[in-house]
């Protein structure tokens, strides 16, 4: 009986975060070595079983809306429930992403890097009762940096990006 108990409290516990973004950074640099922006995300269920995982393609494929969640979530296939799956993504995720997350439900997100984007989708996300577990992660930020700085027409000719920064820039403003 102890053994069952001591089983169920280790299958409620979450999966270490650490390991989970392990899956979404390999895929940045996946991205990376194809000649894309190094972005990386996966799709994991409440145990830590990897459901899907893909990275940002807009370069490769010419597309804007091929962002390393939608990728990774569009390889999940079509699951009826979203609420038990973790959302792991090497950086915060935009607007475009975010609506996604909170259109499915999904109920927990990890990120690497939160700084390198600006981007207050984070705190949208909590208020909604998703688990943002934001990781800080070094090598995260230093494999997206050292890509804006070699490619800053990329980066900075994203509208998106452009966008986020006019937003973030009014926001300093005080609107
Ligand atoms: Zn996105």
């Amino acid at each position: 009986m102890i053994c069952y108990l001591a089983s169920m409290a280790a299958a409620s516990d979450p999966p270490a975060a650490g390991s989970l973004l392990e899956v979404a950074l390999a895929e940045a640099r996946t991205g990376l070595a194809e000649g894309g922006v190094p972005i990386g995300a996966a799709v994991f269920d409440r145990e830590g079983s990897l459901v899907s995982a893909g990275h940002n393609l807009c370069l490769q494929e010419d597309d804007i809306l091929l962002h390393a969640e939608t990728v990774a979530i569009r390889r999940s296939g079509r699951l009826s429930v979203y609420g038990d799956k973790v959302l792991v993504t090497t950086l915060v995720p935009c607007w475009y992403c975010s609506g996604l997350i909170r259109y499915l439900g999904f109920g927990r997100v990890v990120v690497g890097d939160s700084t390198s984007f600006p981007s207050p989708t984070l705190g949208w996300l909590r208020e909604s009762g998703v688990r943002v577990d934001e990781l800080d992660d070094a090598e995260c930020t230093a494999l997206l940096q050292r890509y804006i700085e070699e490619h800053p027409d990329v980066w900075y000719g994203d509208p998106g990006v452009a966008t986020a920064l006019l937003d973030d820039a009014s926001a300093e403003n005080g609107g």
